[in-house]
């Protein structure tokens, strides 16, 4: 550490970023190849089990309900995915197509229509008779519901992406501690200094704080609550079929109940072509995977350390969602075929954190709110513009942490 006295503070590295998941993966890569000296800290090691983004899927739509201020950024995220595709040699993402599903004043449909009203999208609206014509692993519906068909959406692996971007950030110059946990982040008046477990210290000028469900312990007033959820897998009834091209990418609600589930398809092993969509192929689908659904996270939530998650699936903790895909999907089998645990960090609009905080050194890169991980590329572009004194490629005031006074 420099003495102050002895001259102008000497900087271990321009940047230091928390948390190498989703976020703070991209946002170590965008920042390093802006030119900054970057060191990123991952307390595990990039694609891990134990945060926000594990589970070997995770859905991609552009037409997005929750803002329509979110589909450039999943649009910008698109480009880097395919862009870290291609250096990894590995297929990241396979584009499906996605389906929207419910009563035409529901949030799902006016909100998706919303976005694609306000960004020229081409989706398609869909009567329930297209729609079961078309995708008849979809028939069940309420009556009165419709459907948005989304073309550009898709799936994207999480755990091969996060190390995508670790390696992206690595070959653009950045140092990688892996398995090192940040204890503390203390800006004075000349740097911030972070403190590791191994007691090494950096100083800094600027910090990302991209450590999902754990920004709290760093940024004390972010309003941000860790919750333990259950993923679930599911596979076809004996001599039916739920692959994804009967059971595309979807939101939707549940027959006969006021909720709604989100998921996709199975993809059998041998994963998906060069005729699939964008992507360089590879065999990054190969192994497959099976049905997977979840149910509506409308709140409140309880907040769970992340340190503390109970990793064990009780029994009866997946009667609910067994229920649900029973009620929705005739050809699916509602007993699960697999079961994990994850953490989603919720914010209360459901909107994320990305921006500077009243500390401009300090750059914040999370919220997740259960529909982050198609953005992440993109917000992690947006952390690094905020590090980098860049203009944001997007308006992203509506992902200001300052919002909340952080
Ligand atoms: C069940 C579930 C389903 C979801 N489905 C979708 C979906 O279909 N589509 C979608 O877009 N989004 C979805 N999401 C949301 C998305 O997966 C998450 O929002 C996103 O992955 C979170 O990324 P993150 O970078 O904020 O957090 P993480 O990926 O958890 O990264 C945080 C990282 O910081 C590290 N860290 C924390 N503290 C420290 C420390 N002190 N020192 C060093 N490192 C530290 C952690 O180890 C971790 O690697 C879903 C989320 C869940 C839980």
């Amino acid at each position: 550490m420099t003495d102050a006295s002895a001259g102008p503070t000497e900087f271990d590295a321009d940047v230091a970023v928390i948390g190498l998941g989703a976020v703070g993966s991209s946002a170590a890569w965008r920042a390093a190849v802006r030119g900054l000296d970057v060191i990123g800290f991952e307390q595990f090691e990039p694609g891990h089990p134990w945060g926000g983004s594990t589970g070997a899927t995770r859905l991609f739509r552009v037409a997005c309900l929750e803002h329509p201020g979110l589909t450039p950024i999943a649009r910008r995220a698109r480009e880097l995915w395919i862009e870290l595709e291609a250096s990894a040699g590995d297929r990241l993402f396979v584009e499906t197509g996605g389906l929207m599903i419910g009563p035409p004043d529901s949030h799902i449909i006016e909100g998706t229509l919303a976005a694609a009203a306000a960004h020229g999208l081409p989706v398609e609206r869909l009567t329930a008779a297209e729609l079961a014509d078309r995708f008849p692993g979809h028939a069940r519906m309420n009556p009165g519901d419709v459907g948005v068909w989304d073309p550009e959406a898709g799936i994207l692996r999480p755990e091969a992406a996060i190390v995508a971007a670790t390696d992206a950030a690595r070959a653009a110059g950045a140092r990688i501690r892996t398995g090192t946990r940040v204890t503390a982040i203390e800006p004075d008046a000349d740097a911030v200094t972070v403190r590791t477990d191994d007691g090494s210290a950096v100083r800094v000028r600027r910090v990302a704080i991209t450590a999902g469900p754990w920004i709290g312990r760093f940024v004390p007033g972010a309003p941000l609550t860790p919750h333990r959820v259950v993923m679930t897998w599911f596979r076809a009834r004996e001599g039916r079929t739920a692959d994804l091209d009967v059971l595309p990418v979807f939101i939707r609600s549940v027959p006969g109940r006021d909720t709604w589930i989100w998921g996709h398809g199975a993809m059998p092993a041998g994963g998906a072509s060069d005729s699939d969509g964008p992507g360089v192929g590879g065999s990054g689908f190969d192994g497959g995977f099976d049905v997977k659904v979840g149910p509506e996270f409308d709140g409140p939530f309880d907040a769970d350390d992340p340190d503390a998650i109970d990793r064990v699936v009780h029994e009866g903790e997946t009667d609910e969602i067994g229920d649900l895909v029973a009620a929705t999907f005739p050809d699916v089998d509602p007993e699960p075929s697999a079961v994990t645990t994850c953490i989603m960090a919720h914010t209360p609009d459901g909107q994320f954190l990305v921006g500077r905080t009243a500390d401009p050194r300090i750059v914040v890169g999370g919220g997740c709110s259960g529909h982050s991980f198609k953005h992440a590329a993109a917000l992690g572009e947006l952390v690094a513009q905020a590090l980098a004194d860049e203009p944001p490629f997007t308006d992203a005031a509506f992902l200001d942490p300052r919002r909340f006074d952080v």
